[in-house]
């Protein structure tokens, strides 16, 4: 399996991309940097958009890529939760600000929306994928992608403190997780569901409890602003825990 990541923080400019991650060039997990970061062929060769949450660093490139394809006569799957796909239609896909792609046009809709529960495994093309939800803001989950060779990736997406039920679930080689936010902004991290050095560190123990190993971790979701900070205080973690933790970055590919 191999896992492109085109937007690795939360915030956007020339050098950083919103939350998207490609797996094996079709499935995209999030739509934070998906028309900004790939070629129109490649938007083309997208077989499913698997959607975590309605926020707009999560979903801003759905109707950009919806333009993309109907101009190029495509269509793709979407998969969100209900939340998300009433979002989409009330606000981005709402006829006014954009037309609505799941809809048009009439004849063939550019998009296919299947509505995901938490909890309930579906198949997409050769994968198996479990979504689970996670402590957001928002409702929001994340996505286990297993590949046909077993290999799987956790993904998910933003997220607070409190996931023993969803390490329970799961048993990836590869675990994308977020970290917004340095430790002194912990109040703030609880208060919006987002994970901080410490709270990592504490989901990750508690995996190790759980399941016996360690996946390998990627870090997503951080603000660049305060960027050095994170990382300072990620790199005290490592070295007391011995911890292989890795940041995420816009181009990284990884392989497993
Ligand atoms: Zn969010
Ligand atoms: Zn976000």
């Amino acid at each position: 399996m191999k896992i492109r990541i085109l937007g690795a923080h939360n915030i956007e400019s020339d050098k950083y991309g919103c939350p998207c991650f490609v797996i094996d060039d079709i499935l995209a997990i999030e739509a934070g940097s998906l028309t900004s970061r790939l070629s129109i062929t490649q938007q083309q060769n997208l077989k499913a958009i698997l959607l975590t949450h309605y926020h707009y660093d999560h979903t801003r490139d759905i109707p950009l890529l919806g333009m993309s394809l109907f101009l190029s006569k495509k269509t793709t799957e979407i998969y969100a939760t209900k939340s998300i796909y009433e979002s989409l239609k009330a606000h981005l896909l709402n006829g006014d600000l954009y037309p609505d792609f799941s809809a048009f046009p009439p004849e063939k809709p550019v998009f296919n929306f299947n509505i995901v529960e938490p909890g309930k495994p579906i198949s997409i093309a050769n994968y198996r994928v479990l979504p689970l939800a996670v402590k957001h803001a928002a409702p929001t989950i994340g996505y286990q992608i297993t590949s046909f060779n077993g290999k799987s990736v956790f993904i998910t997406s933003d997220t607070g403190p409190g996931l023993d039920d969803c390490w329970k679930q799961i048993n990836p080689n590869l675990l994308i997780i977020e970290t917004t936010l340095p430790d002194y902004k912990e109040e703030a991290a609880r208060r919006a569901g987002h994970l901080t050095p410490r709270l990592l560190i504490k989901e990750l123990e508690s995996f190790r409890k759980i399941k016996g190993y360690l996946p390998q971790v990627v870090l997503v979701h951080l603000d660049p602003l305060i960027e050095k900070e994170i990382k300072a205080e990620i790199h005290e973690f490592k070295k007391a825990l011995s911890i292989k933790i890795r940041f995420g970055r816009e181009g990284m590919k990884i392989k497993i």
